[in-house]
């Protein structure tokens, strides 16, 4: 990098001019971590990152119970997962594998269901 003041060419971490002395990087020892814990504080204020698929899941996985919504959830769970592995930054894992597990438990209540009615249809007639 070179001195803003006399033009000198100076190492990239040199934290005054070798030549006049000017400070040419203002923060030259800002430890990582720090925007590490920036990034935490905006995520707990902000839920920017995490997965709105897993958001749906989790709510339509406390919906399950009504049956109807029950293969909607495990499908948007399951969508959920694959979103959050292929772009780790996501968050909302627990939301997707809830939507996963109730609407797994429900489809089959459906299921079952289904083929109650139809085996009850079938042998009425
Ligand atoms: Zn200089």
């Amino acid at each position: 990098m070179y001195c803003p003041k006399c033009g000198t060419k100076n190492d990239d971490n040199a934290f005054r001019c070798v030549s006049c002395g000017e400070i040419i990087q203002p923060m030259p020892t800002r430890p990582p971590f720090i925007s590490a814990d920036d990034n935490q504080a905006m995520r707990m204020l902000i839920p920017i990152d995490r997965s709105g698929l897993a958001i749906a899941a989790g709510y339509l996985g406390l919906v399950s119970i009504v049956v109807v919504f029950a293969p909607i959830a495990l499908l948007l769970g399951i969508l959920a997962i694959r979103d959050i592995k292929k772009h780790p930054e996501k968050h909302g894992m627990g939301r997707a594998v809830f939507g996963v597990v109730m609407g797994g438990i429900f489809t089959v209540f459906l299921l079952v269901y289904i083929i109650v009615i139809i085996a009850v249809s079938i042998s009425g007639r």
